[in-house]
């Protein structure tokens, strides 16, 4: 019999949790169980795909820098690769902008609403808490970014995924270094990070054998945790905007993959697709970057060379999904609570600062929010209506942070096919099983 596909499993595991989740919103222990006896391993999961990123970057960071043999060929991929970054995210804001503009979705909320979600959320530790911390954001200087980059204590850098940026840095230098040293002294320190890198792969599909029963968990939970419907409803119309505007994203990647490297869009999405819905599942490009890495390089064709700069990079600074909210929720917001400020101007701002934000975002659930606040400082907008416009997206943040991190991911994969096809990188694809090597280490 041929064997169930891995998408296909993911996404049975995550309609029945969404069932699951729901019905267990009825009873009166049911909410408590989920988080109880549910809960735990989606969290698992998650800890358990953060556990092999930093080892990850590091051992095929350094096997792809070390295999270029031409550093010049490193400055080209990594020109390229940020160039196109800044590319896709100034069209994604832009077509957040357009739609945002165009569908109006702030004309029909009503002050009632307003009134209500400001109630219910104004206050929320949820709220508060993304409001302080935009503000710590806020007080560090324009060159922050690149004093934060380089790190002081390299343990200390690979102690926290967080500092994923500090560990790209420390490995580009060293893998540099090797190249500097000559093949013949570097060789033992490549083979083993060879041999961990091929280590680290073999635990991402470990992993990913038990996905389906996680993102069971990971959905259940989400649907058991969430909060009061009514007032979802209220917020369709924008959620549908910033959804609209995600698809199309979507299919701006399938029709670059297309043109650019001639290669199936219907195909390249079916490849990536079990990244996009661990993505969906976990509302973050950091958790889903070990399978991302694992599906661009073995089931797409794109030499580690390229994919283990492009994706660890994207990932931190590369998010299209989260730069087309930001623009629809600020644009909301000021079409809400402040429409002296739709002015031009303040949309091309909106262009540079979401731009800025996104990179300075971190990929982990619900950063863009946090970011969010920054967008709207650069405009001018009253602060004190922060927490009421933070309270009028937040009900439906999370469902949207899920769908924004999908295109999150999938932009950091086409970009990598885009820039392997640009260097003649892309090559077949060559898919590995957890089991391959199984024979060899089972007794008869
Ligand atoms: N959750 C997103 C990510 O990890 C970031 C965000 O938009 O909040 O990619």
């Amino acid at each position: 019999m041929r064997k169930m596909e891995l998408h296909w499993k993911i996404l049975i595991g995550m309609v029945l949790g969404l069932v699951f989740g729901f019905v267990m919103t009825y009873p009166d222990w049911g909410r408590e169980f989920v988080s109880d006896w549910i809960k735990p391993w989606g969290t698992i999961f998650v800890k358990l795909l953060k556990l092999i990123a930093i080892p990850l970057i590091l051992a095929s960071l350094i096997k792809g820098i070390s295999d270029l043999k031409d550093i010049s060929k490193f400055k080209r991929i990594g020109l390229r690769t940020i160039g196109i970054y800044v590319f896709t995210t100034v069209v994604a804001i832009t077509i957040g902008l357009l739609l945002v503009n165009v569908l109006q979705p702030g004309n029909g909320i009503s002050e009632d609403t307003v009134a209500k979600l400001s109630e219910t959320y104004a206050s929320d530790s949820g709220v508060t808490s993304k409001l302080d911390e935009a503000l710590k954001q806020k007080e560090s200087g324009p060159l922050q970014f690149l004093e934060d980059m380089v790190p002081d204590n390299a343990v200390k850098a690979m102690s926290e995924n967080a500092l994923m940026l500090q560990v790209i840095f420390f490995t580009i230098f060293m893998g540099i270094s090797m190249l500097l040293i000559g093949e013949e002294r570097a060789r033992p320190l490549k083979q083993l990070f060879d041999a961990l890198n091929e280590v680290v792969l073999k635990m991402v599909d470990l992993i990913m054998l038990t996905a389906p029963y996680a993102v069971f968990a990971l959905l259940a939970n989400v649907v058991a945790s969430s909060g009061d419907s009514d007032l979802l409803v209220a917020l369709l119309k924008y959620a549908g905007v910033v959804v609209l505007g995600l698809f199309l994203m979507i299919v701006f990647y399938a029709i670059l993959v297309s043109t650019y490297t001639q290669k199936n869009p219907f195909w390249f999405l079916k490849e990536i697709s079990p990244a996009q819905l661990l993505a969906f599942s976990t509302s973050s490009s950091a958790a889903t970057l070990p399978v991302t890495m694992e599906r661009v390089e073995e089931h797409i064709g794109v030499d580690k060379e390229v994919s283990s700069f492009v994706l660890p990079v994207g990932a931190t600074i590369n998010m299209d999904g989260t730069s087309l909210y930001q623009g629809v929720a600020a644009v909301f917001a000021m079409q809400v609570l402040w429409p002296e400020g739709l002015v031009f101007s303040n949309q091309i701002i909106i262009v540079l600062t979401a731009l800025l934000a996104s990179i300075g975002s971190a990929a982990v659930p619900g950063a863009g929010m946090v970011m969010l606040v920054i967008v709207l400082e650069s405009i001018g907008f009253p602060p004190n209506l922060y927490p009421i416009a933070l309270a009028l997206i937040f009900a439906v943040d999370r469902p949207l942070d899920m769908c924004r991190t999908i295109v999150n991911v999938t932009g950091d994969a086409t970009v990598s096919m885009v820039v392997a096809k640009s260097v003649g990188k892309l090559g077949e694809p060559h898919p590995k099983e957890w089991d391959d090597h199984l024979e060899e280490v089972i007794s008869k």
